[in-house]
């Protein structure tokens, strides 16, 4: 080869190896300032799921890790808002949308927090599924990382508080929903509640780790703080309808497998008919919501609880 067809052929190299990474958002969505000092960032690309950013007096707060590529972006992001450092990095539960960006925003500085029931979640599903991700993902695959890095400081009871005399936020488990890890943050003053996956707007819940029969009663919880503003997991953000509108999804949808089962009916043929209401939160594929709630039924177990491969 002619040695400027080397030199060209380098600079084609060169220029193509940064599209190794996770392709950039191709729309990007400014943050949306939900209160003076908390912006919240939609997902919809790349899997991700939602973010926000919580300013104290003197540090702010991250809401969901992410994965590894979205942290990468969020940390050059977030400074052109505040110049505060991250002090803290919040895992909702222990899904990769939300936790696998962990070591990404340790390395930078911050300290992931957690409560007790995602590093179980962790120590009982990976690393399978982050082996699983590596297989799929650029931002997990480049960390040649064995495992997700766990949570830094860990969270036991159901209750955790950071107040500077600015701000108070709550970090609050009410058991087991979408996840038996599941953690809410809410900022009492603000009326502020940020709900991981156990309130997702839109059809983007998955049901395989869930207690579904639980699952209501936790968001009865979350309804009974009487949020301004609910920002899910994954969706836009909206107001206590998001939490109201994900419970009656999920007592509809086991009360209408419940109702299916006693016909005889399996999962391959039970057919839902839920309420105009529900649709908000109806997925595509239904065996998603079907199968899962059909195992929890048969077994009197929460579906999480059983033997399942997350799908
Ligand atoms: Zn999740």
């Amino acid at each position: 080869m002619h040695n400027s067809n080397v030199k060209y052929l380098a600079l084609i190299l060169a220029l193509a190896l940064p599209l190794r990474a996770q392709a950039p958002d191709p729309n990007p969505v400014p943050p949306k300032l939900i209160a003076p000092g908390v912006w919240f960032f939609l997902d919809s690309y790349n899997g991700y799921a939602n973010t926000i950013v919580i300013e104290m007096r003197d540090y702010l707060i991250v809401v969901d890790a992410n994965y590894p590529g979205r942290a990468k972006e969020l940390l050059k992001i977030i400074p052109t808002l505040s110049p505060k450092p991250i002090k803290y990095v919040f895992d909702t539960h222990a899904h990769g949308d939300h936790s696998y960006g962990n070591s990404t925003w340790t390395a930078a500085g911050a300290t992931t927090l957690a409560f007790s029931g995602v590093v179980d979640d962790m120590n009982r599903y990976e690393p399978e599924r982050w082996h699983t991700a590596e297989q799929k993902r650029d931002d997990v695959r480049d960390l040649h990382q064995p495992d997700v890095e766990r949570p830094k400081q860990v969270i036991t009871g159901s209750r955790f508080v950071l107040k500077d005399g600015e701000r108070e936020v709550d970090f609050l488990h009410f058991g087991w929903a979408h996840t038996q890890g599941d953690g809410f943050v809410w900022l009492p003053h603000e009326r502020i509640l940020c709900t991981g996956d156990a309130a997702a707007n839109g059809p983007r819940n998955k049901l395989w780790d869930a207690d579904i029969a639980n699952w209501p009663r936790v968001l009865a919880r979350a309804i009974a703080l009487k949020p301004l503003h609910v920002l899910p997991g994954h969706g836009d953000a909206g107001g206590i309808e998001i939490l109201a509108g994900q419970r009656q999804y999920l007592i509809d949808l086991r009360a209408a497998v419940a109702a299916q089962m006693k016909l005889g009916r399996t999962p391959g043929t039970i057919v839902l008919d839920l309420p105009a209401s529900d649709q908000n939160w109806v997925r595509k594929d239904s065996s998603d919501a079907i199968e899962p709630t059909y195992n929890e039924l048969k077994a009197h177990k929460p579906a999480g609880s059983l033997p399942h491969t997350w799908r």
